[in-house]
């Protein structure tokens, strides 16, 4: 038997942050990067006395992800209590919802989506390097989160990364969530298991931490993968348990043994009432929802003709972008879309400052090369000046000097000049030797300094000599 007489089963729960001001049951900005402690609350450090208020954005970011999720909303539900002791949850217990989620059903292609649920985050324990000292920083406590449970529906790791991004894809289309997974502002557990092809069981599964980037959930996936069924080879048993990946070294290690809903002793949360979604707000959200990616999708392969590819890069984070450009520019899609998903893209990796492009400027620059005032290959300069820099297309390219001659006058007169120089060449081509013609565009080119529309070069060539 070897792995590939296994079939991998992937489930995972995703937890997003929602992008509200204030934290879920505290006055206090949710602000990333904040000094240790600064954004705390009496609420969220977990004093006795205090009493929670639920911030009402966070419903109805819950709800507007559950409809583009193509969830049931529930009109009531619950919040509940999920006990632990960590010091960076200083209640002794996480607010959350239990057995009444404000979401249920929903999918993502074809991948079930058993629940979602509104809780709160925990703060966070920082680890001195030496592992002498350990602090604790509650900034994040009470950052609103949404617990996206999936079914064991994925079927390989790289279902698994498939399914993340689209569903971050989803999340960040509607605003509820900045889908970064370095921050942990997007953050993802996997549920493995392994089962014999065929097998009608499901296997014993293993929860995975510490996935912060889909490199690393792919890697994490595989390699666990890989040991239950070396496990198994050898007529053992996996056990359940919670992992932690270590990508240093490229496995994962037992964290602690899985605890059962029991451990929790959750109970409904005496503090808050119940959530009331009313058929209002639903009606609400449900008709500010902006188009979702894969109508977007749909829409630019058959109205704007773009590729299945190119429609479906550009359906995600460049939307806005791909859009605003094409109605600033009034040109073809297909050219938006190729300097997008090759320049703009490519600057974007490359760049750690953000981006100052906008579409008026990037319409802008379509236009000049368009227009043959600058070559694609001088539009590609300009766009990397303009990305950092923010300054017009215009200044740039008069600052670079990269104004190509279009002006037939002037060509024509260097063209001249060009065939009086090489006579015996301009009598060959005219006796049909036309593979000369870069022969003379080249030297045209060349007494221009390169800036000679080049269309322009081959047109005036061809025509004095033909
Ligand atoms: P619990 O309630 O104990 O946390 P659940 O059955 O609700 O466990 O599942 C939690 C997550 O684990 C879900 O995302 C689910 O899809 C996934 N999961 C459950 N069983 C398996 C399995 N055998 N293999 C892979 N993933 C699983
Ligand atoms: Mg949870």
């Amino acid at each position: 038997m070897s792995l590939a007489d296994f079939q991998v089963v992937v489930g995972l729960e995703v937890h997003a942050q929602l992008l509200t001001q204030t934290k879920i049951f505290s006055p206090v900005s949710t602000t990333f990067g904040a000094e240790p402690n600064a954004s705390t609350h009496p609420v969220c450090l977990g004093m006795p006395g205090t009493l929670p208020v639920l911030n009402e954005a966070v419903v109805e970011l819950a709800v507007r992800a559950g409809l583009a999720l193509g969830c049931e909303i529930r009109a009531r539900s619950v919040w509940s209590r999920k006990h632990y002791f960590y010091p960076d949850s200083p209640k002794g217990y996480q607010i959350t919802q239990y057995d009444q989620p404000i979401c249920e059903h929903g999918r993502v292609g074809e991948v079930r989506i058993r629940r979602i649920h509104m809780e709160e985050d925990a703060g966070k324990s920082v680890h001195d390097a030496d592992g002498t000292r350990s602090l604790v920083d509650l900034n994040r406590a009470g950052t609103p989160l949404l617990e996206i449970v999936s079914e064991p529906d994925l079927r390989s790791a790289d279902d698994a990364v498939e399914y993340l991004k689209a569903l971050r894809e989803i999340l960040m289309a509607v605003g509820v969530n900045d889908g970064n997974l370095e921050e942990g502002s997007f953050r993802c557990d996997a549920n493995v298991s392994v089962m014999k092809k065929g097998a009608s069981e499901l296997g014993t599964r293993c929860e995975l931490k510490n996935l912060n980037s889909f490199r690393f959930i792919k890697q994490a996936i595989e390699v666990e993968a890989a040991r239950q069924v070396e496990l198994l080879e050898g007529g053992k048993a996996v056990v359940q348990e919670t992992r932690l990946f270590d990508p240093d070294r490229g496995e994962t290690r037992a964290m602690r043994s899985k605890e059962d809903a029991h451990d929790y002793r959750y109970f409904p949360d005496p503090d808050l009432p119940p959530v009331v979604v009313s058929p209002s707000l639903l009606e609400r959200v449900r008709s500010a929802l902006p188009e979702l990616p894969a109508a977007k999708r749909e829409r630019y392969a058959a109205e704007l003709k773009l590729s299945p590819y190119d429609a479906g890069l550009l359906s995600g984070a460049w939307s806005q972008l791909f859009e605003a450009t094409l109605k600033a520019y009034g040109g073809e899609a297909k050219k938006v879309a190729n300097w997008i998903i090759g320049e703009v893209s490519r600057l974007q990796n490359e760049v750690s400052e953000p981006s100052k492009l906008t579409p008026e400027l990037l319409a802008a620059l379509l236009k000049a090369v368009d227009a043959g005032r600058i070559s694609a290959n001088a539009g590609k300069d300009v766009l990397g000046e303009v990305y950092r820099s923010g300054r017009g297309v215009d200044e740039v390219i008069a600052a670079k000097g990269l104004e190509q001659v279009s002006d037939v006058a002037a060509i024509e007169a260097a063209v001249d000049a060009v065939i009086a120089q090489s006579p015996s060449e301009a009598a060959s081509f005219k006796a049909g030797k036309t593979a000369l013609l870069g022969f003379f565009v080249g030297k045209v080119m060349k007494a221009m300094k390169g800036k000679a529309n080049p269309k322009v070069v081959n047109e005036l060539v061809a025509k004095k000599l033909g």
